[in-house]
């Protein structure tokens, strides 16, 4: 896919974590201070939760239509992961874009990040940490959401996802939530920062008359 506009102000932020960690929880906060950062809403072949609406959370399909998607080309990332299959639709990117969004934030776990950096080299990624594996597993199985053997599944993923951690540009510890936060507003302020993000701006105004020319000559 197009790497065309991935060399200006829009920014692609991708949060990964082991389940439990608290992304979803962080990312929420995220969305609700940036509404100008787009959620991007990934397709799953994952059954939804009681809490989750179809096109809120996720796009739920079944294992056939995900790999119809697969086959047309419609993913610019996708990966299986837990036993689903999980994808990031290219319109999502294309959408946000057209919206004139400031940027787009991926839930995504590490395979989708590292096609996403492949293909939006400035991408950025911040992994999500637990203070702890034995915190990590208090605050999976106190949200409730899982039945014990897929609860088991995500706490054995999790050794192998902290792995990749070198892989992000940012590592952020969830232990206190609002610190957390802080940490990530932060990440998100100094990214949409970087000076070649504004370059475009900064030759523009370059370009035309000096402003005291214009007073002269008008
Ligand atoms: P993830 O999206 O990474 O799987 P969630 O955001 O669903 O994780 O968080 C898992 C559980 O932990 C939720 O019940 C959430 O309310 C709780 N949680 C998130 N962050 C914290 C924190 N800093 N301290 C205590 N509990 C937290
Ligand atoms: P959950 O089932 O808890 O919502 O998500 C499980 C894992 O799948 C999380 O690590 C989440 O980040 C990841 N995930 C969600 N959507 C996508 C996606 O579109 N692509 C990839 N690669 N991973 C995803």
């Amino acid at each position: 896919m197009s790497t065309e506009a991935s060399v200006d102000e829009f920014l692609l932020l991708i949060l990964s974590s082991p389940s439990g960690a608290g992304k979803t929880t962080l990312c929420g906060k995220l969305r609700a201070d940036l509404p100008r950062l787009r959620f991007s809403v990934s397709h799953t072949t994952r059954k939804p939760r009681p809490n989750e609406l179809d096109g809120r959370e996720y796009h739920f399909v079944d294992r056939a239509r995900f790999e119809a998607m697969i086959e047309a080309g419609a993913f610019a990332e996708w990966a299986e992961v837990h036993g689903n299959l999980y994808g990031t639709a290219v319109s999502e990117i294309t959408r946000a874009k057209a919206e004139h969004a400031q940027g787009v934030i991926f839930d995504i776990d590490y395979q989708g990040a590292r096609q996403i950096k492949a293909c939006f080299p400035d991408a950025v990624g911040v992994f999500i940490l637990p203070p702890s594996l034995e915190e990590l597993e208090r605050r999976l199985r106190g949200r409730g959401t899982e039945d014990e053997p897929t609860t088991l599944r995500r706490l054995q993923a999790a050794r192998r996802e902290i792995a990749h951690y070198g892989f992000f540009d940012y590592v952020i510890v969830n232990d206190r939530l609002d610190e957390a936060y802080l940490r990530l507003r932060g990440v998100v302020a100094a990214e949409s920062s970087r000076r070649h993000r504004w370059a475009r701006l900064c030759e523009s105004l370059l370009l035309g008359p000096e402003p005291a020319t214009r007073i002269a000559s008008g």
